[in-house]
């Protein structure tokens, strides 16, 4: 197993079926902490950095290839270019098995590419809707957050429309009971107990 496989990546959440995170049916992983302070975060639960819990990223990538009837992953935060190394390989290893992958990012198309270690971080994504969130630009749907977050298609795979389409919001319950709000209305990725 490669080196970056076994790399401990820090996570908030993860739920194994959602659609309100992206196109189609989608597993989503919530990364834990986010330092760029956005006002207005809606998930400020994942910004401390020590919180949450750590898995390998093999464990993960293994744990998504074995579900059935996805059509890809949505990586979101938390802030998930915190972990470059980390996303990297987790992209690495679901995209070569065929699933789409989308990541959700504070930092802007513009950032990444100057940055050698963040534009690697996103070589294996087919879209990464970037940039802070602004508070004064909300929006509701689109999982953009703010209209001036921009969905930077890498590949072919999404198109804005699909983006557009995706429900506000959803409500699933776990096999234990614990009930989780996800999407773009008021919470996203959080246990309502
Ligand atoms: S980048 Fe995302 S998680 Fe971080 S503060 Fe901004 S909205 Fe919140």
């Amino acid at each position: 197993m490669a080196l970056a496989q076994a790399t401990p990546w820090r996570l908030h959440a993860t739920v194994p079926r959602s659609l309100a995170n992206g196109p189609g049916e989608r597993f989503v992983v919530w990364t834990q902490g986010c330092a760029l302070a956005c006002p207005g975060c809606f998930n400020p639960d994942a910004h401390p950095a020590t919180g949450g819990f750590t898995r390998a990223v093999h464990g993960v990538a293994d744990e998504v290839l074995t579900t059935p009837g996805i059509e890809g992953v949505t990586v979101t935060g938390g802030e998930p270019l915190r972990q470059p190394e980390a996303l990297a390989a987790f992209a690495d290893m679901v995209g070569a098995a065929g699933l789409g992958i989308v990541v959700l990012t504070g930092y802007s198309r513009s950032e990444i590419e100057s940055s050698p270690t963040l534009a690697a971080a996103v070589t294996g994504v087919d879209t990464v809707i970037a940039g802070r969130y602004d508070q004064r630009l909300h929006l509701g749907s689109g999982l953009r957050g703010s209209a001036n977050k921009e969905y930077w298609a890498r590949t072919g795979r999404y198109s804005t429309s699909m983006f557009v389409a995706v429900p506000d919001a959803e409500v699933l319950v776990g096999p234990d009971g614990t009930v989780m709000v996800t999407g773009m209305v008021a919470v996203a990725g959080r246990e309502l107990g």
